[in-house]
């Protein structure tokens, strides 16, 4: 670990700055950009070739705690509170032009932490902005109601008033998204926010942060702290009096320890969790749209995202053109460095995620599923590379299929009828998206409404937006973002009973 007096550490910090203005080697707190009380840092790494691309302080429940006050001061704060819902808006349609403006440099901050192709970092800022966008025109319409009472000289009001204070906990595989999709219904609902992004992934959310400021955010409202030691700061966060909420977005397993230390206080807790998407292709699917579609979800990201097709379902009339036609497209995809151009597929974030595609790769073909494209590593690429694989024949027993791969591996099943799909496919206890292609018009109702899941495409692979409601059912979450719904995770309805009235 370097420390803050290092030679080396300052060479560094200087090469960085001049790279790009949005390069943030602070955290910010009460709008000030503050190292961690302790001093200490850690690196940030580009996992297409391990270099030293960032480094950001290393802070610990101390700094979580600065945080956290300083949100609550905001809150109460007379500028913040006294701001409109209009003013609001404009706040965040600011932070959306500016995001807008800088495209280019914090897709190319994203792709050098993340290791994703240029292209789709140009993508995830287009598609995590207009969350901003979304949410300042949603700032406007967090509408109460007036209900009819059943009682005479009486009125029922219902309000909405913010939160509180939000910490916000974000994953590494959509480093900007996340954190838009969550701070736009936050801020929006009139919440003081402390982020926590990943530790893969600081500098996208500083690169943020930095922009936020110049929105011109009233100080202690936009807050962020960066840590390689999540652990003890997610336990503040849920123990805190002064948190009054916690969005969290990354594995199930953190997202049940969170929802357990959090009900002590019975903090409200919105958990975006793990998936294990069912694809489903019946023998009346379109195929050439059914392949389209399955290589973008399947190969997006190199599989490293949460709404990835995990299993495939081919129905036994089509298993074998369907492959055949996926394993051409998928044989073309362009691997190496994201920053470089045609890339498709860049590296793994790290090595416990290399370690475990591998590992679940070959635990398949033990259980003698049968590997027909890939299922290695590309060494001659970087320490992170693995091929874009195809494996078939997997069986319910493979991790393939009881586990989230993370990672470029389509898992193929054979099925036979639409009653057996439907079991196999709610067949676990995650229940994020899934997809199945059927041009047959009864099976698409029937089969929409049967699967145990929070997001359904019907003939498309691709379906997150602002505008749509993204969450889970079963271990996959509680509540949903983005969408009018997303603000409900950061309000308090409250109710006010006006009796006695002289009519
Ligand atoms: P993760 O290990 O759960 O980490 C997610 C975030 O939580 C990171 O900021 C991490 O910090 C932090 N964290 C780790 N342990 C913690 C603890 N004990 N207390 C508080 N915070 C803690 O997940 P990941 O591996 O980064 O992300 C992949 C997972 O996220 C997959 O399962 C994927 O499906 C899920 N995901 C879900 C959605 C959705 O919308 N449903 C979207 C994207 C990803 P560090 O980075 O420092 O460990």
């Amino acid at each position: 670990m370097l420390r803050s007096n290092s030679f080396r550490q300052k060479r560094a910090l200087c090469q960085l700055r001049s790279f790009s203005s949005l390069l943030k080697s602070h955290a910010y707190i009460n709008g000030k950009w503050v190292e961690a009380g302790n001093k200490d840092m850690f690196n940030v790494i580009n996992p297409a070739n391990g270099n030293v691309v960032g480094i950001v302080p290393n802070m610990d429940v101390n700094d979580a705690v600065r945080a956290v006050s300083a949100a609550k001061k905001a809150l109460n704060n007379s500028e913040w509170h006294s701001f409109t819902a209009k003013d609001r808006s404009d706040l965040l349609k600011k932070w959306f032009y500016l995001i807008k403006q800088n495209a280019d440099e914090i897709s190319s901050i994203m792709t050098t932490e993340s290791g994703k192709p240029i292209s789709e970092a140009r993508g995830e800022v287009t598609y995590g902005n207009a969350f901003l966008e979304w949410f300042a025109e949603q700032a406007r319409r967090i509408y109460g109601e007036v209900i009819p009472s059943p009682i005479k000289n009486r009125e029922i009001v219902v309000l909405k008033q913010p939160l509180g204070v939000a910490a916000l906990i974000t994953p590494w595989n959509f480093p900007l998204a996340m954190i838009t999709r969550k701070t736009g219904a936050a801020l929006a609902a009139g919440c003081t926010i402390v982020m926590k992004p990943a530790e893969d992934t600081p500098l996208t959310a500083l690169a943020l942060v930095k922009l936020a400021e110049e929105a011109g955010f009233p100080d202690g409202v936009v807050n962020i702290i960066t840590t390689n030691k999540a652990a003890p700061i997610g336990d503040y966060f849920c123990k805190s009096l002064d948190v009054n909420g916690i969005s969290f977005t990354g594995s199930t397993e953190v997202g049940k320890l969170l929802f357990r230390n959090s009900s002590g206080g019975i903090k409200r807790i919105s958990l975006e969790l793990g998936g294990n998407a069912p694809f489903i292709v019946f023998k009346s699917a379109n195929l050439e749209n059914a392949v389209e579609a399955a290589v973008s979800c399947k190969f997006r990201n190199c599989g490293q995202t949460c709404i990835s097709a995990n299993r495939f379902f081919l129905q036994h009339e089509i298993h074998d053109e369907f492959i055949e036609l996926f394993k051409q497209r998928v044989a073309a995809l362009k691997v190496g460095d994201g920053s470089k151009p045609g890339v498709q597929i860049g590296p793994l974030i790290n090595t416990t995620q290399f370690n475990k595609v591998c590992t679940y790769v070959e635990d398949a073909r033990l259980k003698c599923a049968k590997v027909i494209l890939g299922g290695k590593a590309l060494n001659e690429l970087g320490e992170l590379f693995y091929s874009p694989t195809i494996i078939t024949n997997v069986p319910s027993s493979a991790k393939l299929y009881t586990e989230e791969i993370f990672g470029p591996v389509a898992s193929i099943i054979k099925f036979k009828t639409e009653p057996e799909v439907i079991k196999a496919a709610n067949d676990t206890r995650r229940g994020l998206a899934g997809y199945f292609f059927s041009e047959d018009i009864q099976q698409v109702f029937r089969v929409a409404k049967l699967l145990e899941l929070g997001m359904v495409g019907v003939n498309e692979g691709l379906i997150s937006a602002a505008e749509a409601p993204f969450g889970g059912v079963k271990e996959s979450g509680i509540g949903r973002e983005g969408c009018h719904h997303g603000i409900d995770e950061y309000v308090e309805v409250k109710y006010i009973c006006f009796g006695n009235l002289k009519y």
